[in-house]
């Protein structure tokens, strides 16, 4: 491949590590931003951030920078940049490779309660339910505009409103440890551990941690990403695109 330079879509640690092994192979990376974190960890190799204005802006950013090909490494519940992204570089007629983790699944000693989106999951939580909320920060409105609710919201950032007294707001960056986990819930009292299915080893110990306390998760399934070749890992979608 004559042409070296790779956009990376990031905003993830998965991202950080696919700048780092493209690198490494002797690509030209730049990893972008969506610009919605203060203090985001970044990755090595050139850096920019904000949104591109839509499709149009992103076909217009990866004709005018002559990128070869966009590695695609967003958060598998950002499911518009990641459609945006497969649409922008087919007209730019560039290849899409996606880095994806895989989904968890249940183990048998599990108490899941799937559901598609974040409204089903408010409506999945039975009366005075105490949750750990652990979904960010953008969509906890539903969960606190339920009076019988109370419980932990959990995030990595302050959201631009106060919490209900009812709420704990504790502000945390992963990983977490699962015995720091179990503490947290048998701390709060906790019945419910509310999650989106990220996948991943990072975030994992919050489903260990109610698995051993018999706490019901209520799992938010991922929404569905364009129809495109995915990577379970950083080396394979490097070795792919070698
Ligand atoms: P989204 O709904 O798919 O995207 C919303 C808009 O944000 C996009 O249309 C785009 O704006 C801009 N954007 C998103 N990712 C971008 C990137 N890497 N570079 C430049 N612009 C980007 O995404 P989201 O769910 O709001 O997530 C925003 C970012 O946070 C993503 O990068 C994602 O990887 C990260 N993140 C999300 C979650 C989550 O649970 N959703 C969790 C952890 C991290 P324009 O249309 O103007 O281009």
């Amino acid at each position: 491949m004559p042409n070296k330079r790779i956009l990376v879509l990031g905003g993830t640690s998965d991202a950080n590590v696919l700048a780092m092994e493209l690198l490494k192979s002797g690509f030209d990376v730049v990893t972008s931003f969506a610009g919605v974190t203060e203090n985001p960890v970044l990755p090595e190799g050139e850096i920019r951030v904000g949104g591109f204005g839509g499709e149009d802006g992103l076909y217009d950013y990866l004709k005018a920078e002559g990128f070869a090909a966009l590695a695609d490494a967003t958060h598998p519940f950002a499911a518009q940049i990641s459609r945006h992204g497969f649409n922008a570089a087919e007209r730019a007629g560039i290849p899409y490779l996606r880095l994806e983790r895989s989904a968890w699944t249940p183990l048998p000693a599990d108490n899941w309660i799937s559901v598609q989106d974040t409204e089903a999951a408010v409506a999945a939580l039975p009366d005075a339910a105490r949750a750990l909320l652990t979904i960010g920060r953008k969509e906890i409105a539903g969960f606190l505009a339920r009076d019988d609710l109370s419980g932990v919201a959990r995030m990595i950032e302050k959201p631009p409103f106060e919490l209900p007294t009812n709420w704990a707001l504790v502000l945390a960056r992963p990983p977490f440890s699962v015995e720091a986990e179990r503490e947290l819930m048998a701390f709060h009292k906790i019945t419910h551990l509310v999650t989106k299915n990220a996948g991943g080893k990072l975030t994992v110990a919050k489903l260990m941690a109610a698995r051993a306390q018999r706490i019901p998760v209520v799992m938010i399934e991922r929404p569905q990403k364009p129809p495109a070749p995915a990577f379970g890992s950083a080396p394979a979608l490097v070795a792919a695109l070698v």
